[in-house]
């Protein structure tokens, strides 16, 4: 089924994701391929925009009928703007990545720390009153932070190689969640240890020396391509569980599914399909 489209016709909703570029994303076969694996009437389509052009889009979605979208890199915060109601989650983070237009009002949500925690759960790691390091403190750390805390996870470390940035983090999450459940540094032992720097992104580095990784019980990597970046490799080397950044990306396109057609996602359709761009198709 994966792959299929449904046949377009007269009530086809258009959906899509804006960003630049956009023609590496993996969501329009991701979610074209759901649509078509429940019988939704939609398309998913690539939106390439230039800035200049933002404050003219949704305008021009809305003329266009265009129902939903997602947003990536560089508009996931010059989105917000243009948006008429923000979830918690959104206005929280200061980022979309998921819009809905729902009573003439465009809603814009973020479901990446949503994502995460689904994705580890989905994958049976606890994350109730567990200890967990978090390495990194932009976009993606922060979005993972909010949602980790939320998940009931018992105490949270943060590090960063901009030690400013981690604190800031640290302080917001405290103001939000209490003290004595957030701190700063790279010390102890933990239960996980998620990797939200680019770090093994482009090139072979590793965030963490290999002699440190026992300290830790299990280890999530965001990076999902490479599949296994040099941090995962040693990891699994010292006989930790590893897992990378698919169950994210898979769980935060889940989680906007529901949200644009009110269905259970084809989560196993979702996930082939992002394996089989992985490999190549
Ligand atoms: P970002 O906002 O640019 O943050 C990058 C983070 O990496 C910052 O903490 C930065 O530290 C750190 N960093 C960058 N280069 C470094 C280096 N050479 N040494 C040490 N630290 C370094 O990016 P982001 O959007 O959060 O994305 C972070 C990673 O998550 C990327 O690899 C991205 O592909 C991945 N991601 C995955 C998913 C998913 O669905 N699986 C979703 C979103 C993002 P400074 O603050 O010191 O610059």
């Amino acid at each position: 089924m994966t792959g299929s489209l449904s046949v377009i016709n007269g009530k086809t909703r258009a959906y899509g994701i804006i960003g630049n570029p956009v023609s590496h994303s993996f969501s329009p076969k991701m979610h074209s391929s759901a649509f078509a694996a429940v019988g939704f009437n939609g398309v998913y389509l690539p939106f390439p925009v230039e800035e200049q052009d933002l404050p003219r889009l949704l305008e021009a979605f809305v003329l266009l009928q265009v129902q939903g979208f997602n947003v990536t890199v560089p508009y996931k915060e010059k989105i917000i703007p243009y948006l008429d109601v923000l979830t918690e989650e959104a206005r929280t983070l200061g980022s979309v990545n998921t819009v809905w237009r729902e009573r003439g009002l465009w809603k814009g949500h973020s479901t990446d720390g949503p994502g995460l925690v689904r994705g580890l759960l989905a994958r049976r790691w606890k994350l109730k009153g567990k200890r967990v390091q978090l390495l990194g403190a932009g976009g993606s750390a922060k979005a993972a932070a909010f949602s980790l805390l939320k998940a009931g996870v018992s105490y949270l470390q943060i590090s960063n190689r901009t030690l400013d940035k981690a604190e800031a983090l640290a302080d917001q999450l405290a103001r939000t969640f209490g003290p004595g459940l957030v701190g700063v540094g790279l010390q102890g032992q933990f239960d996980l240890l998620v990797n939200a720097t680019s770090l093994g992104l482009s090139s072979d580095e590793t965030p963490l020396e290999a002699g440190e990784l026992p300290r830790f019980g299990r280890i999530y990597d965001l990076i999902y391509n490479p599949p296994k970046t040099r941090l995962l490799r040693e990891a699994e080397a010292c006989g930790l569980e590893i897992e990378n950044g698919l169950a994210m990306l898979l769980y935060q396109g889940v989680e906007a599914f529901e949200l644009w057609t009110g269905k259970a996602a084809p989560v196993e359709v979702m996930e082939e399909a992002l394996l089989s761009q992985l490999r190549g198709g």
